[in-house]
């Protein structure tokens, strides 16, 4: 199998007003070539800040630590000129919140056609062809009428392809797309969820963050749960789908409204983070003696990998 991104002990804290969240604690995870994984998890198991934190893109109150690992170069130890050459050019981010992530002041042809001229094409003729080319595969069309317009006259769901256009305008090989459900309505994820399979026919590698199982399901080869800033299950998607592991995955697919909603009880907070036991146990129906000590991450015989002792 070919490793395309690797991380390794990966930690990211976010410091305010003198406290420390541990937002990403210890993580290590790989996604091989054109392989498309879902990081899902409650909102707060640290899932954005690891997707930010991969391309070098966290604010200056945080502290990385850790390995990232792009085609064998640690990206956490180059220089941001360096890093700008890979941005958005090998390894690109499609932002959550549609409406605030686009410039209102440019148009949306102007926008998609910047990481082109960066990384693919400087001749601003064959750039606007390229971007027009890219409308018409997002389905925005007729693109010759819509590419001089500005946002605010694109709907959430087409101001959401248009990032995905953004995010693909540089020709990456890793997408890195933040909640790119989140905010939009059926038909709208539908017609997501249908461009981002269409780049994984491409061979694009896809690392896509979100909390809409049912877009995960439809959409990636491999499931990581996220939990209180740790990987807690990792598992091909269809037996993940069939009966997940972790407890908290248990709960995660019970709260689904096919389930039956049973929401899991209790919240996560920081200082379970802090007393060295399994930091789902205050929620834990199977909490036992032993998990005042928190287990590893196990691998099981097909290669599924989960941080729970019932499976030691
Ligand atoms: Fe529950 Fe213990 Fe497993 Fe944690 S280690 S998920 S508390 S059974
Ligand atoms: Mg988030």
């Amino acid at each position: 199998m070919n490793t395309i991104l690797e991380v390794q002990e990966l930690h990211v804290h976010f410091s305010a007003s003198g406290n420390v969240t541990r937002a990403v604690d210890g993580v290590d995870i790989s996604i091989t070539q054109s392989e498309t994984l879902a990081v899902i998890g409650e909102s707060g198991s640290g899932k954005s800040a690891l997707g930010l934190a991969l391309l070098g893109l966290l604010p200056a109150n945080c502290t990385v630590a850790g390995i990232v690992r792009y085609r064998g170069t640690d990206l956490l130890t180059l220089s941001e000129s360096k890093l700008e050459t890979i941005r958005g050019g090998k390894l690109a981010w499609v932002p959550q919140n549609p409406a605030g992530a686009m410039n209102p002041s440019m148009t949306v042809g102007a926008q998609i056609g910047e990481p082109v001229y960066l990384h693919v094409e400087k001749n601003r003729s064959v750039v606007r062809k390229k971007v027009l080319e890219l409308l018409q595969f997002i389905r925005i069309t007729p693109p010759e009428e819509r590419i001089d317009s500005y946002p605010y006259s694109f709907s959430g769901g087409m101001l959401q392809r248009s990032l995905v256009a953004m995010g693909i305008a540089g020709l990456p090989e890793v997408l890195i797309a933040d909640e790119p459900t989140k905010g939009i309505d059926i038909m709208n994820r539908q017609s997501v969820s249908a461009l981002l399979r269409a780049l994984r026919e491409k061979g694009i590698t896809l690392l896509v963050i979100t909390h809409d199982l049912s877009f995960a399901r439809n959409l990636a080869d491999r499931i990581a749960v996220m939990y209180s800033g740790r990987i807690v299950e990792v598992r091909e998607k269809k037996s993940f789908f069939n009966g997940p592991l972790h407890p908290y995955a248990r709960g995660m697919l019970l709260s689904l409204p096919e389930n039956g909603l049973h929401p899991i009880a209790g919240r996560t907070r920081e200082s379970d983070k802090c007393d060295g036991g399994c930091r789902f146990r205050f929620r834990c129906t199977y909490a036992m003696e032993r998990c005042r000590a928190e287990p590893p991450l196990i691998t099981l015989h097909d290669g599924s990998a989960v941080r729970c002792w019932l499976y030691d």
